[in-house]
């Protein structure tokens, strides 16, 4: 079965804001088993997106149209739908109730262009939007499926993994057995050489199938299989699990969607370890990564930005020597990596202390190359941890690089995969 996404919204079409609702429509439909074969974006217009509906109704059965519910004139989509099916559009009363909710709770009178918001199209099903104002809808009709979610991503999916989702598998996929899925995240590696680990597997479209998918810092593979029910799913996605394992072991840290730091940071709550960093040329990035999870003060204590030498010296008690003069090591060094992450670990008092320094870039320092990082893992009475890394790309990538190397090495501790 064939879905096509249309983006509503001329702020798409100038390039201000970036189509992420279709990456992340794409990802889910395809984990539905629907094949997306086309994407579509069109402005806040009323003749071109009765267009774009007609088109894609022509090649495609179900269509997820996202953006345009606004309250405001340019906010089209519904009524651009409504005309091409040929329905009316009417006040969904609970979405009306939950808009004038919204602004007697703020105290402040509500416009009438906001009961443009509660409207929904004649014969459809009302979606609830969980975390804004304007109703989504879905109508089956002449053997097509048509969604409308509205255009901020925190409201959109929300609504379609609550509302949309379950509508499609209820009335769209009636007569095919639903499809579990399955996260497995690696780490220390990159998408390619993962690729080639897995290509016989990947190309195959086994049962289950495996796809990969990467973002900056991290790579993901799903793994998903068509199953009666849940368990006879596990039987299938265990098995395809150890076997994908089997082939990474050094690299599989979490079988569920979350970040190396999340898995790290439940593994040392679970030890009641605690963690601080000293942090150079990342500038606190692994401590706001950290701490931006629920749960981290459990684990994490502190940490000290120490960007220039003299913080160096001053704050964390590196030597004079092992920073400037003639032969010194330098700031970026394995020594001063693991000075650094020794003596934060003492001054915060923590089990663990984490340290990074290097060049960012896009200038050289000390005469070192761009991509030059040291990062180490001091813990008390073990030795320090010290990891030279030679890492690519621009400024911003190699910061991440940087932290999520660390992190995966610590992960590699905590394992103890690492001699330590
Ligand atoms: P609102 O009620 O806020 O007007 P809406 O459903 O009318 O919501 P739009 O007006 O089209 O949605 O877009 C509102 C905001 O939602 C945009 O400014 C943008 O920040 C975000 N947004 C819209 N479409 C997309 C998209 N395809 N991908 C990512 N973000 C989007």
């Amino acid at each position: 079965m064939k879905a096509e996404i249309i983006a509503v919204g001329t702020e798409l079409l100038l390039g201000q804001i970036v189509n992420t609702n279709a990456q992340y429509l794409s990802q889910e439909l395809a984990a539905l088993g629907l094949d997306v074969y086309f994407q579509t974006v069109v402005g806040d217009n009323m003749n071109r997106l009765a267009e774009a509906v007609k088109t894609a109704s022509g090649r495609a059965d179900v269509l997820i149209l996202t953006g345009g519910l606004g309250p405001t004139q340019d906010d089209l989509t519904k009524e651009a739908l409504a005309e091409v099916l040929g329905r009316t559009l009417y006040i969904d009363p609970d979405a009306m109730a939950n808009i004038e909710r919204f602004f007697q709770d703020r105290g402040v009178p509500m416009t009438e262009n906001n009961r443009r918001q509660a409207l929904a199209i004649e014969g459809g099903t009302p979606l609830p939007n969980e975390t804004g104002l304007a109703v989504g809808n879905a109508i089956a009709l002449n053997d097509k499926f048509y969604i409308v979610l509205p255009g901020p991503p925190k409201e959109m999916k929300p609504m379609f993994e609550h509302q949309a989702k379950p509508w499609i598998l209820k009335h769209v996929l009636t007569s095919e057995m639903p499809i579990f899925s399955r996260m497995l995240k690696f780490a220390g590696i990159g998408e390619s050489a993962l690729e080639t680990k897995l290509l016989d597997l990947i190309q195959a479209q086994s049962d289950p199938t495996v796809a990969p998918y990467a973002k900056e810092g991290e790579v993901t593979i799903r793994i998903s299989t068509k199953a009666a029910n849940e368990q006879e799913a596990a039987v299938k996605l265990d098995a395809m699990e150890r076997e994908i394992a089997s082939r990474l072991p050094e690299h599989l840290y979490a079988n569920v969607d979350e970040p190396i730091e999340k898995t790290i940071l439940d593994l040392m709550a679970s030890r009641g370890l605690t963690l601080s960093a000293a942090e150079s040329c990342t500038g606190g990035l692994l401590m706001e990564m950290f701490t931006a999870l629920p749960g981290s003060s459990a684990v994490f204590a502190g940490g000290i930005v120490c960007y220039s030498n003299e913080m160096k010296e001053k704050l964390l008690n590196v030597p004079h020597d092992l920073l400037e003069g003639e032969g010194a090591p330098g700031a970026v060094s394995a020594e001063t990596a693991k000075v650094l992450a020794e003596q934060v670990r003492l001054t915060v008092g923590t089990d663990f202390g984490l340290a990074i320094t290097g060049v960012a870039g896009p200038a050289h320092s000390e005469r070192k190359p761009v991509g030059l990082v040291y990062i180490a893992i001091a813990r008390e009475g073990a030795d320090t941890a010290v990891f030279e890394l030679n890492l690519k790309g621009n400024r911003e990538i190699i910061r991440l690089r940087a932290v999520k190397s660390l992190f995966y090495q610590l992960w590699r501790v905590l394992q103890g995969k690492q001699g330590f």
